[in-house]
């Protein structure tokens, strides 16, 4: 099959010199230096974007100030979510263009970029519209004794926060960035987003087209650049809130930066080590294509898809079987050819650090499947999976967050427990079973923020997700998010 051409305004937009996305319009960087973006299918510089220093940052914030206290406050809650639908018809409108940007900077499949990156950061966007209308607080009957006949009352105001800082990761840009910009705005906030270097083209085409929507000036802003132009961000006082999606080790030293600039209000949405147990009664032919599209879509750079399989004994040799078989028929080739099953790693730091997880199982003889890194041009390594000498072998222990997956062999439902608990993550895990008295007692055990039963990997805006443990603080979606981009101010009255 042949790649699908790309769109004369996506080659016009990648040509162009950009800077950062401040006040509503695209201005130059005050921070000299950039970085390039890499196509990680072909190697080769497409673009390129500023690094944007503390100047940079402070210039955007400010205009996300300005805008919270002028035209995003004075915009009434329907409006705002007229406005945020608008955007979201927009992104459909966009898709194409959206999606190649996509797939161009981060080597996703350009059939996920549509179908899931794009139509999803829609979906998303008009389930967080449809909440404007619907953010209150409560009455409340105070207990306080009457002693001369007067009487209390009160009640809670639920207040936007401020100025968002959203950092968000390489691996869906555009809908992670969507998802800080729904709760952002829907609240009554103003946003500035700090993309990931490898992966800023598609946020900075999305503040263009919110401006498109009516959304006011300075509402959404992007700057570019690295970890420290995130720093900037987290350090700025007018930032009241730090929305982070990305690694334990960045999410840890961001909570304790936002901790010491006065109590900034942090949530973090980190990594996972998340276990799939199939059960003794599983059918798996009816198990593994769905268990290896939730493990492996996006060649596996997902933070909630499984990297660890426990299987019944009574059906390992079985899963190794069949598993095996179904690897080799993935079609690994580029993300632009339609009918490629599995695309390039996201970019070289990433490519490496996989590479590096790949030689240690191999060193080991612990590679049951692919383990390759392909050679020519191209961050492609094979869909793998490898057996692990116990609990604390560091395949076993350590995200990857690559197509790398291994898989261990349990005896009863205690063992499994104790397993499946054995990771300082606690994002997501899944049961594949049809025993549902077993799933039910076994709910409650198991240490992730998300369970799945017969399904993973899928996220849905009206179920709240985020990590137990190491995997971070906060959740998404839902109505949950509405208590991390509010204040709840409480109101006593005596009358
Ligand atoms: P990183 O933690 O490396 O980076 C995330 C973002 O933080 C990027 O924009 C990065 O910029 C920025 N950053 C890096 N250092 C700092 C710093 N000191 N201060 C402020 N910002 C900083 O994660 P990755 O981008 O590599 O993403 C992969 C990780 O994200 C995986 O662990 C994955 O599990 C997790 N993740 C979690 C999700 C969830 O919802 N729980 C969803 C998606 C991913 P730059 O890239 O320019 O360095």
């Amino acid at each position: 099959m042949s790649e699908v051409q790309i769109l004369q305004r996506v080659n016009a937009f990648l040509k162009r010199q950009h800077g950062h996305f401040i006040d509503g319009e695209m201005c130059a960087s005050v921070g000299r230096a950039q970085v390039e973006i890499v196509n990680p299918t072909t190697e080769q510089v497409i673009a390129h974007i500023a690094i944007g220093n503390q100047t940079d940052v402070e210039h955007a914030v400010q205009s996300a100030h300005q805008a919270f206290i002028g035209a995003w406050a004075q915009t009434s809650p329907y409006e705002r979510g007229l406005k945020l639908n608008k955007l979201a018809d927009l992104i459909e409108q966009h898709g194409e263009e959206l999606a190649q940007l996509e797939t161009l900077t981060t080597g996703k499949l350009i059939n996920l970029a549509r179908h899931l990156e794009v139509a999803q950061s829609v979906i998303f966007l008009r389930y967080f519209a449809s909440w404007s209308t619907k953010i209150n607080g409560q009455t409340m009957q105070p207990s306080i004794p009457s002693m001369q006949g007067e009487k209390y009352t009160a009640f809670t105001l639920r207040q936007p926060i401020g100025v968002v800082g959203g950092i968000v990761p390489w691996n869906f840009s555009l809908m992670i960035g969507v998802w800080k910009i729904g709760s952002a705005l829907t609240t009554g906030c103003s946003i500035v987003l700090k993309p990931s270097e490898f992966t800023t083209l598609s946020l900075l085409r999305l503040a263009e087209l919110a401006i498109e929507a009516g959304i006011p000036k300075g509402v959404i802003n992007v700057v570019t650049g690295k970890g420290e132009t995130g720093q900037h961000l987290i350090e700025s006082p007018l930032v009241k809130k730090v929305s982070f999606t990305g690694s334990v080790p960045t999410g840890m030293a961001i909570g304790k930066l936002a901790m010491s600039c006065d109590l900034t209000r942090v949530s973090l949405e980190l990594g996972g080590k998340n276990a799939a147990a199939i059960l003794a009664d599983a059918d798996l032919d009816q198990v593994l294509p769905t268990l290896l599209q939730a493990t492996f879509v996006h060649q596996g750079q997902v933070c909630a898809a499984p990297e660890r399989f426990f299987v019944h004994r009574s059906k390992y040799a079985e899963f190794i079987e069949k598993i095996t078989a179904a690897l080799q028929q993935i079609k690994v080739g580029s993300p632009l050819d339609e009918s490629s099953m599995f695309g390039p790693l996201s970019n070289q730091v990433h490519f490496e650090k996989v590479k590096h997880y790949l030689d240690l199982a191999k060193q080991n003889n612990q590679v049951i499947a692919g383990g390759r890194v392909l050679e020519g041009t191209g961050y492609f390594v094979e869909p793998t999976l490898l057996s692990v000498t116990g609990t604390e072998d560091p395949l076993f222990i350590e995200e990857t967050f690559g197509p790398v997956v291994d898989v261990i062999a349990f005896d009863d439902e205690e063992e499994l427990i104790s397993m499946m608990n054995h990771s300082r993550f606690g994002l997501t895990a899944s049961l594949w079973t049809n025993d549902l008295s077993k799933a039910l007692r076994m709910i409650p055990q198991i240490e992730a923020g998300t369970l799945w039963i017969n399904m993973h990997t899928f996220l849905d805006p009206a179920v709240p997700f985020g990590g137990m443990k190491a995997s971070g603080i906060g959740r998404e979606f839902s109505d949950a998010f509405i208590d991390d981009y509010t204040e709840l101010k409480s109101v006593m009255i005596r009358y």
